[in-house]
């Protein structure tokens, strides 16, 4: 993790900092902003500089060690956020939540990179959560997750669905975000699907991010034939596979 509260009650995040003023902080004592747990600054040559509890167990806020990847993979895209002038916010305690997004954009949107393996229970306890409270989530998942011949139940948990990219999730790995979409899984579980990849710092990426859900000048706008539109997906869903069926109400609502 990146930030935390020092002994003066300063919130800082690193990523602010360069390698001099961090070696600075070293005489500081440092404080979870969640659980308010002693936190150790790692300040070594190798990794970036982060904080790490020194036991998880008390902390229901961060509940992986994050891994050298997932830090990197979130300070690309606060930075590519941060370029565009959004509002960034890295770790941002949501009290009300108990949660902490990688990244907060606009107060509103919370981003979540996945490096690794995730309860289903808990991933819907995350997002509901989110949901409930108004804000938006978005979920990446990172390379070690990402999606390969058949779909696993985190993947299949975190598709959505809109009428320009079908059902659809979103990947993330060193140099590039990707829209994997138009996924199909045919009956014996096979899925195919498009990419549309997006290098980071390429363009804006709420723009990219929005692309699932922007009306193009080819797709469905005007006087849509719902009822049409609605067969065509429930007929789509049906004979890909009974698990859609279940996606099929949460992802209508999602798009
Ligand atoms: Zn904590």
């Amino acid at each position: 993790m990146f930030t935390a509260i020092n002994s003066l009650g300063q919130k800082i995040c690193l990523m602010s900092y360069d390698y001099n003023e961090i070696k600075g902080f070293k005489d500081l004592k440092w404080f979870c902003p969640a659980c308010h747990a002693r936190l150790i600054l790692k300040n070594g040559i190798i990794k970036q500089p982060h904080f790490a509890h020194t036991t998880l167990e008390t902390c229901q806020a961060y509940s992986e060690n994050e891994s050298e990847l997932h830090h990197d993979l979130k300070c690309q895209l606060a930075k590519w956020f941060q370029q565009q002038n959004y509002n960034c916010q890295i770790e941002y305690y949501l009290i009300e939540l108990k949660q902490i997004p990688d990244l907060l954009i606009n107060h509103h949107l919370a981003i979540e990179i996945q490096c690794s393996p995730l309860s289903i229970q808990r991933f819907n306890t995350r997002t509901k959560n989110y949901l409930d409270h108004g804000y938006q989530v978005i979920w990446l998942l990172g390379e070690k997750m990402q999606i390969k011949s058949r779909l696993t139940s985190l993947q299949l948990a975190m598709c959505a669905f809109s009428i320009n990219s079908g059902v659809f999730l979103w990947q993330i790995n060193q140099k590039q975000l990707e829209l994997i979409e138009m996924i199909h899984v045919d009956l014996e579980r096979s899925i195919s699907y498009q990419k549309k990849t997006f290098a980071f710092f390429q363009g804006n990426i709420i723009n990219h991010l929005r692309l699932p859900y922007r009306i193009h000048s080819n797709s469905l706008s005007g006087n849509v034939d719902w009822t049409m539109t609605s067969l065509i997906v429930r007929k789509g869903l049906y004979y890909a596979n009974q698990q859609w069926m279940c996606l099929h109400p949460f992802a209508i609502k999602r798009g």
